[in-house]
């Protein structure tokens, strides 16, 4: 098989950037390990900035979301005893979306399967192969066992944090930073409405928990647990508990209201990132180059904005000009160490350690940025996200 761009990986980026292309007429073919059905019913992110709303938009993906997708202009921010609500478009002008990752992916299905977009579902093996030359090759074995060889002239891994991408790139010319933090997130998605009209951040000494949703009968909801924490020790009933006590259920008369669970697990925390995101004619997007903890709603949104700057690249380094992708790698990561900062920055505000001067701070931080206009800025800016390109 013959193509422009080789995309390993099927998740958002994979095939946002297969939409992208194909809007400048840049032919690309996907493989992907998993089935369809498996990528799309995944269950993570759920916030998109307002750029990546905009994108999608522009793109032709923005319908569903417009209609379905539901617009915040802010967070609550609490510990025991107080809430506060952050107004992203006053302080900012600018708010997010909450449209799962789900919902995105479903669309981008729809979208490249009405574009006829060759995707190859169910593939195992993937290697990549002469990355320094100008005819790069990706092999696999496809779903019905038959060898594979897909060459291009450019190959791009979107394969996320398991994909073998990032390890093509040699030892010695990578660099990687990664921080393991001392807690995971239990999260649990239940047929219920949300208790609340926007996410709730909240601290609190027994720990962190968060309360988000997906639509309005679903909720999605968070609690801090240790690493290596066993999810059949939390029983419905223990969870719901434990997210009544630190997100203040009866404070001032709020309520939290428990459902029905219909889905339960443990998200370890991580940040990492590997740079260059290039080398020679392999670029990395996505999680593939960087991961970050979920406190900030970065993940997908990175993933988002690295396509969006590699599109354009690639379509000029096709027609013969390598200047956009000679700068990518440069270009993303700007972007994307602003986004390590800020996720790591809610996730030690709000995650308790055990340590009771560390708790004094993290309380101090939280009444700073609630009561400065520059402390919220700051958050917001962030939080609603920096413009692609930044
Ligand atoms: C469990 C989990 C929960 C998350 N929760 C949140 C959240 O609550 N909030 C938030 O903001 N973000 C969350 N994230 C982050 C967010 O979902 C990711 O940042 C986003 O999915 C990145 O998109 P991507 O396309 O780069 O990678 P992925 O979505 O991971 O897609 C990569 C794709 O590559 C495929 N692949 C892997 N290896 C190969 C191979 N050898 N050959 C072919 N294909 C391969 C994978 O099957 C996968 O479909 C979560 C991530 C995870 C893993």
């Amino acid at each position: 098989m013959r193509t422009q761009v080789a995309i390993i990986g099927a998740g958002p980026s994979g095939l946002l950037l297969s939409h992208l292309l194909a809007a400048d007429g840049v032919e690309s073919v996907v493989v992907e390990t998993r089935t369809e059905e498996y990528v799309a019913g995944r269950i993570r992110a759920g916030i998109l900035e307002q750029s990546t709303v905009d994108l999608l938009r522009e793109v032709g993906l923005g319908e569903r979301l417009d209609r379905e997708g539901d617009p915040h202009r802010g967070i609550y921010l609490q510990w025991p005893e107080e809430r506060h609500h952050l107004d992203f478009v006053d302080l900012t002008g600018r708010s997010v979306f909450v449209y799962g990752q789900t919902e995105v992916q479903k669309d981008l299905v729809a979208a490249r399967t009405a574009a006829g977009q060759e995707v190859h579902y169910g593939v195992s093996e993937t290697a990549l192969h002469d990355l320094e030359s100008d005819r790069p090759s990706v092999t696999f074995t496809d779903e019905h066992g038959v060898q594979q060889r897909l060459e291009a002239d450019v190959v791009v891994g979107c394969d996320g944090s398991f994909g073998p991408s990032r390890e093509a790139v040699p030892a010695t010319l990578r660099r990687t930073w990664e921080k393991t933090y001392p807690y995971s997130w239990l999260g649990i998605l239940a047929d219920v409405a949300p208790s609340t009209d926007e996410l709730i951040y909240a601290w609190h000494p027994d720990g962190f928990a968060m309360h988000s949703m997906r639509s309005a009968t679903v909720s999605r909801l968070y609690l801090q647990v240790p690493n290596e924490t066993k999810i059949d020790d939390w029983s419905d009933d223990r969870i719901w508990d434990a997210l009544a006590t630190r997100l203040g259920h009866g404070q001032d008369g709020w309520q939290l209201t428990p459902g029905p669970v219909t889905d339960k697990s443990v998200l370890p925390m991580r940040s990492f990132v590997q740079q260059p995101m290039r080398h020679g004619r392999l670029f990395l997007a996505g999680d593939a180059a960087h991961i970050v903890p979920p406190t900030g709603a970065k993940g997908l949104n990175l993933a988002v904005a690295d396509v969006a700057l590699l599109a354009p690249a690639l379509t000029s380094l096709l027609k013969g000009d390598a200047a956009l992708a000679d700068g990518y790698s440069d270009a993303a990561l700007r972007r994307v160490w602003r986004c390590t900062h800020f996720s790591w920055w809610m996730t030690t505000m709000l995650h308790t350690s055990g340590d009771p001067f560390d708790e004094q701070l993290q309380l101090s931080q939280l009444r700073w940025v609630t009561s400065s206009e520059a402390g919220a800025t700051g958050l917001a800016e962030n939080y609603a996200g920096l413009p692609i390109g930044f």
